[in-house]
């Protein structure tokens, strides 16, 4: 049955142009006539539900303000569409909570909730990750309906008392085992819980009170991140009904390995190949880092397996000064004689330094043990 609602500010007695404290004193004397406890006509009791629910929407700003603009133009909905569940806070304000035993406390029932979270994947280059980057990801949410105010409802129109669960949000079951009667609450879910049904959901959202989104937003990447991490920008997920804060947005890292450095921590380990004689005679060496071209020394003598260390060429730590180094693993190129006069020179090297296998007899060779290496 529909039927139309009437309008507000007559049902209180009120001019359109009334300030917020003439609709407060107003109300506040029709309660006191009108109230159940007081006066036993059913007609009274009625009247009394029509001037409750007139007032809660006049007593609120933004409800009143969407009233003037919408609620006038012919929007229909059920004669019980008025929302007396509510009333207890409204007798809490006017008279301290008094109406002898019979008022029940008043229920606490919300669309409020908090919007969910968003999980996003994001790509970045090896120095992104080191260096940090701001990066524009997009994500599929929720965001505040316009139309209704993120209500649900058509404007206009009001949400009803649930009729499954009669506004309490919630639904008892009933079941009997050998313990005896065991009764459980569920959520409601015709109302999810709200303990309100929509008769005449918003057109926009359809009753969701928010629609959904495609946006971008630019994610500050901090440096020093690494692969398998996940950021969280708080507030950055799904907004929420009725001012139920925004859900975080969770971003995972994923990153590209790079073509020569790798990541112990902080620290970068590469390789450098050197020939033998550089590594015998000592060189300076260019070889490129994070920071561009770096020029590493190579001591006379070095051995393969050698490493040098170059500070403050690693990442950047996350979320503190300063930065790992980069650790350079020298390989060593031994070279085979392409040359008669390569291998004269290398024979005759070996010569110099008694390395040369006699005739007939072996070279006493300096045997170890490996582990202690
Ligand atoms: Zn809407
Ligand atoms: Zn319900």
């Amino acid at each position: 049955m529909m039927a139309r609602i009437p309008d507000l500010y007559q049902v209180l007695g009120v001019a359109q142009d009334a300030t917020d404290d003439e609709i407060k004193r107003t109300y506040r004397r029709l309660a006191r006539e009108l109230h159940p406890d007081v006066n036993k006509d059913p007609e009274a009791e009625r009247r009394f539900k029509q001037i409750t629910a007139a007032y809660q929407t006049l007593s609120d700003p933004a409800k009143r303000r969407q009233y003037d603009l919408f609620g006038s133009d012919g929007a229909v909905a059920g004669p019980d569409l008025f929302p007396f569940g509510d009333m207890g806070d409204v007798f809490d304000v006017f008279f301290g909570g008094g109406f002898g035993g019979r008022r029940r406390r008043p229920r606490r029932r919300t669309r409020t909730q908090r919007g969910g979270d968003v999980f996003v994947d994001v790509s970045l280059t090896f120095e992104e990750a080191a260096f940090g980057a701001q990066k524009d990801v997009t994500v599929d949410s929720l965001q505040e309906c316009e139309r209704c105010h993120s209500t649900g409802c058509e404007p206009g129109t009001y949400p009803s008392r649930c009729t499954r669960c009669g506004g309490a949000g919630e639904v008892q079951d009933v079941s009997r085992s050998i313990f005896g009667t065991v009764m459980t609450a569920r959520a409601c879910t015709v109302c999810e819980g709200t303990g309100e049904e929509i008769a005449a959901p918003c057109k926009e959202c359809r009753g969701q009170g928010r629609k959904p989104v495609r946006q971008t937003t630019a994610v500050e990447i901090p440096a020093g991140v690494s692969d398998g991490m996940q950021l969280r920008v708080a507030a950055g997920g799904q907004e929420g009904r009725q001012g139920g804060g925004a859900g975080d947005l969770y971003v995972a890292l994923h990153v590209r390995p790079h073509p020569v450095f790798e990541r112990r921590g902080d620290d970068l380990v590469c390789g450098l190949t050197v020939p033998m004689t550089q590594a015998a005679l000592g060189a300076e060496i260019e070889i490129s880092t994070l920071d561009g071209n770096e020029t590493i020394e190579i001591e006379p003598g070095t051995e393969p397996g050698a490493v040098i260390r170059l500070r403050g060429h690693g990442v950047p730590h996350l979320g503190r000064r300063g930065r790992g180094d980069l650790f350079v693993s020298v390989a060593v190129e031994t070279p085979a004689p392409r040359s008669k006069d390569e291998r004269a020179l290398l024979e005759r090297l070996a010569e110099l330094r008694d390395e040369r296998p006699h005739r007939g007899k072996g070279l006493a060779g300096k045997v170890r043990k490996l582990s202690e290496e």
